[in-house]
Order: C-alpha cells, then sequence, then structure tokens
C-alpha cells in the first residue's frame, strides 16, 4: 500500500495544514491500492508564497545553472523509470508494457528535449535599435489530468523549469503516485528551495485556489473542456495568462491509394492503446465509401485481436479504464451508438468475457455517421468509430465538422496526397503516415484549447515578451 501524506514545499516535505486523506482505487483490482493527502487552501497558499519567494533568484540564474539542474534530474528520472511504470500500472492500469515503456520514455524524452531547446535558446535578440528579451513570466499553476500522468506534469513543469519560472504542481486526484515519485526525482537535482513545489488534492480545491491566487501568474491547464471554461472564469479577475490543453474528436483519415488493410488495422490498435484514453485519439477513422467492407472487417480483426486483462501481466495490449465513473460514462455512450442505428462492428456493452472485475471496457468499434453523439462528443475510451467518405473534399469536410481541433491523421501510398490532406485539416497535431517528433508543437485549435506544449514552442509558454527601446542607438 502507497502512503503519500506530505506535500513538496519550500524545498522540502511538509504535512498538509489540515489531516485529510483520500483512498486510491485500482482499476484493474476495485481494491484500494493507497491513500494520499488532500491538500487545502492553507497549503496552496504556502505553496505560493514558497514560489514567490524563489522566483527573483531563479528567474535570473544563468542557462548552465538551469542545464545543470535538468540534467541531474534527467538522471535520476532515468535510475528510477522501472518505479513510475509501476506506479502508473497501478494508478490509471495502463499494461506494464506501455506503463514502462512508452508513458515513463514520454517524461524522459521531454526532458530530453527540453535541455536540447534550452541549450541554444535565444533569450534576447536584436530587432535594429532594439533589444527583444524573452522572460519568465512567473510563478505557474500546472494542473494536470490521470491519461497520461507523467507526460502530461513533464510537458509543463520542465519548460516551466527551464525558462526561468517558480510553480506549483496539482497533480489529478485518480493517479496521484507517479507525480509524486516525480517530486521526489525533482528533488534531488539541486534546484532552489521553492523552484519547484508539489499540492496534491481535489481540482475544486487545490485548482481553483491556484487558478484564483493573485500570486500566480499563469496557469496551464490539461483537462476537460467544462474544467478548462472553469479555470478560465476563475483566473479572469486577476488576468492571468491561462494555458488550456482540452479534449478531442480526431479524424484519421485512410486514402485510398494505400494498404487500406494494414493502415485500417494500425489505426484501430493505436486508438484503443491506453485504453482509448488520449486526448489526441483518431477516434473517427475517416474510410473510402467504396472500400467501407473492407474497412470494416480489418477494424473488426484488429479490435478483436486486442488482449485485454491484468496490466500486471506482461503480454496484454489493454488494462482497464481508470474509474467506475469513467467506465459507466464509456457503456453510456455504446449504448447510445446502438440506439442511434450505429452498427456495431466489434466490442459491444460489458466487460470481456472472463473478466468480472475491474474497469475492463470491450474494445468497440462502429460504423456510423459524423453526426452521431459518439461521433461527435469525445468518449475517452476504446470506442472507433468509422464513417465513409465520398472522396478527398468529402474526407476533409467531414474531419473539419467538430468542435474540437486537437489532432488529425492522415495515411496513403502517395505522401504528396497525404501532404495535402493534412494542410487542410483545421487541427494543431497532424499525423503523417505515423510520424511522431517530441519537438513538434502539440496543441489544438477551436475548443481543444488555445495553448501550445513540447519542444521551443511550448518553453515560449513560459516567457514574457519585453521590447528594450533604444537599447543600441545608431
Ligand atoms: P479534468 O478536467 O476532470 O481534470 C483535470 C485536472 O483538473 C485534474 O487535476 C483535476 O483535479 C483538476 N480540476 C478539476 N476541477 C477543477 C477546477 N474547478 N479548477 C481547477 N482544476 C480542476 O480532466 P481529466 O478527467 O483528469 O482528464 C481527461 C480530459 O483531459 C479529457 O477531456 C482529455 O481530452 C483531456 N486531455 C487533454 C490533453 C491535451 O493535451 N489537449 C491531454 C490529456 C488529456
Amino acid at each position: 500500500m502507497r502512503d503519500y501524506g506530505k506535500f513538496y514545499i519550500g524545498g522540502a516535505w511538509v504535512a498538509p495544514a489540515e489531516a485529510n486523506f483520500a483512498e486510491i482505487i485500482n482499476p484493474a483490482t476495485e481494491a484500494v491500492s493507497g491513500r494520499i493527502a488532500m491538500g487545502s487552501v492553507a497549503d496552496v497558499n504556502a505553496a505560493v508564497a514558497a514560489a514567490r519567494g524563489a522566483f527573483a533568484e531563479w528567474s535570473e540564474s544563468s542557462r548552465e545553472t538551469r542545464l545543470i539542474a535538468l540534467k541531474a534530474i534527467l538522471a535520476e528520472y532515468i535510475r528510477r523509470s522501472p518505479e513510475l511504470g509501476e506506479a502508473i500500472i497501478e494508478e490509471m492500469g495502463a499494461p506494464r508494457g506501455l506503463a514502462c515503456g512508452f508513458h515513463t520514455y514520454l517524461g524522459q524524452g521531454h526532458l530530453q528535449t527540453v535541455i536540447e531547446v534550452l541549450e541554444t535558446f535565444a533569450f534576447e535578440e536584436p530587432l535594429g535599435a532594439t533589444l527583444i528579451r524573452k522572460e519568465a513570466i512567473g510563478v505557474c499553476g500546472l494542473i494536470t489530468p490521470w491519461n497520461w500522468p507523467l507526460n502530461q506534469v513533464a510537458v509543463k513543469v520542465f519548460p516551466a523549469l527551464a525558462a526561468g519560472c517558480t510553480m506549483v504542481l496539482k497533480p489529478p486526484q485518480l493517479a496521484p503516485y507517479s507525480a509524486q515519485l516525480l517530486a521526489e526525482i525533482i528533488a534531488v537535482g539541486g534546484l532552489p528551495d521553492g523552484v519547484f513545489n508539489m499540492v496534491q488534492g481535489a481540482g475544486s480545491v487545490i485548482g481553483t485556489a491556484l487558478s484564483r491566487h493573485p500570486g500566480v501568474d499563469m496557469i496551464s491547464f490539461t483537462g476537460s473542456e467544462g474544467v478548462g471554461v472553469q479555470i478560465s472564469i476563475d483566473a479572469a479577475p486577476t488576468v492571468k495568462r491561462v494555458c488550456l490543453e482540452l479534449g478531442g474528436k480526431s479524424a484519421f483519415i485512410v486514402l485510398d491509394d494505400g494498404d487500406m488493410a494494414k493502415n485500417v488495422a494500425d489505426a484501430t490498435s493505436t486508438m484503443m492503446g491506453n485504453s482509448g484514453q488520449t486526448c489526441s485519439a483518431g477516434s473517427r477513422l475517416l474510410v473510402p465509401a467504396s472500400r467501407l467492407g473492407e474497412a470494416l472487417a480489418a477494424a473488426r480483426a484488429a479490435a478483436d485481436a486486442i488482449t485485454v486483462g491484468d496490466p500486471q501481466s506482461g503480454g496484454i495490449a489493454m488494462g482497464p479504464v481508470v474509474s467506475k465513473g469513467q467506465y459507466n460514462i464509456i457503456q453510456d455512450y455504446i449504448q447510445q451508438g446502438i440506439t442511434a442505428g450505429a452498427t456495431l462492428v466489434a466490442g459491444g456493452l460489458g466487460r470481456p468475457d472472463c473478466i468480472d472485475k475491474g474497469w475492463f471496457v470491450r474494445p468497440t468499434v462502429f460504423a456510423g455517421t459524423n453526426d452521431m453523439t459518439i461521433a461527435r462528443e469525445e468518449i475517452f475510451g476504446p470506442v472507433l468509430v468509422i464513417i465513409p467518405y465520398a472522396d478527398i473534399d468529402d474526407a476533409v469536410k467531414i474531419a473539419n465538422d467538430s468542435q474540437f481541433g486537437l489532432a488529425g491523421y492522415v495515411s496513403g501510398a502517395d505522401l504528396d496526397a497525404v501532404r495535402a490532406v493534412g494542410k487542410r485539416l483545421r487541427a494543431g497535431w497532424i499525423g503523417l503516415n505515423g510520424g511522431f517528433d517530441f519537438h513538434a508543437a502539440f496543441g489544438g485549435y477551436k475548443r481543444s484549447g488555445n495553448g501550445r506544449e513540447w519542444g521551443a514552442h511550448g518553453f515560449a509558454e513560459y516567457l514574457e515578451v519585453k521590447s528594450l527601446l533604444g537599447y543600441a542607438p545608431g
């Protein structure tokens, strides 16, 4: 049983102002796996005060000082990666191969990328007689979700540190373990006291207190649209910067000229990864209408081949979803798809055969239309909707007919055609034939948010721009 009863504030592990704990449930077993302390407004005030106190020194620290700290954190992160993987298995049910593999590696990849960006980043640039100077924005409140728990923390904490900001991290209540370990890892990095602080607890308490706090200069939030809107409202009176990374309903367009069976199978199994709990998941799969039968057969075979079960065991591709609440929401969406007349191609209601405990969902594929609720709302589970298109223009129109605009995907044999379609998608992160890049900006159009994370663009979110006019007269 894990027992995390302290917060990291001002360079020390401190007991919360009020003794209040929450049990954490293992979604694979439904058993209690541990407990965390739940913070109060007093803890937030203490953490913000510590971050404010550390800002002057850290924001004026040299590039070299920050690089030394980030490299020390990277070494410790790599050393403790197996522990991070174990924590992720327990807190949100990712299967061992994924938790100890990509989940953990993502955090490391972002840290390495931030180090690379910091090594050459131009904090000062001449513009005629003016000097343009980029300075740390100040104290940041960082609020993260449970679905890729380490990744979401990494894409905020590491660039904020590199930019010279100080911060208070508020990890997700459902999946708090990996963030607690990461705080231990950061604590050995040699940062000045108060640069990095972490308070666990309820979003409505800790998140709200950070959003409203006059001592916080910026909120970076990843999570649901509704909470993002509430944070914007809470932050407005203090005119702080609010960076939002919200939900998605991204389209994956399979062009007519490639290996249809392989491309559809890859898109299906990728979407189901992490139990479909990925904001950028290609959850609408657009296929040529003339090849719909072939596509449905490939998707059914791919979904049926996904092994669902105990995330602790090695050969499992999909674990449970994070909680009973998420399980019930997903079941409700599957029922809505059936009621709306979508064709159930694979999976369906209830747990997979032979599983009677844990929040396991059947990998589910529907064939439907873009006006159905299952094609319009973010389900955040292993539920894929296949939608036929008549021609390329129709595919682009369907893909862009969404209130979201986080990601998009295109696969096909003719790279020029793939590129052309990618350019027409109204979304921020477009994968062409499986491309991936830690340096590429990640973030959404429309209701998917307003910020950018990853690489140099994510770094820039944490900087103010100052113009020093008359800096170089003549
Ligand atoms: P959520 O919005 O419920 O919670 C996210 C975080 O906000 C948690 O730490 C929570 O405690 C906190 N919170 C809750 N209420 C708050 C409030 N009133 N004020 C401040 N903070 C509050 O989201 P979730 O269920 O944890 O995550 C799933 C959502 O996150 C999905 O919609 C998904 O698409 C989105 N997401 C987006 C991205 C992205 O980069 N765009 C990445 C991952 C997840």
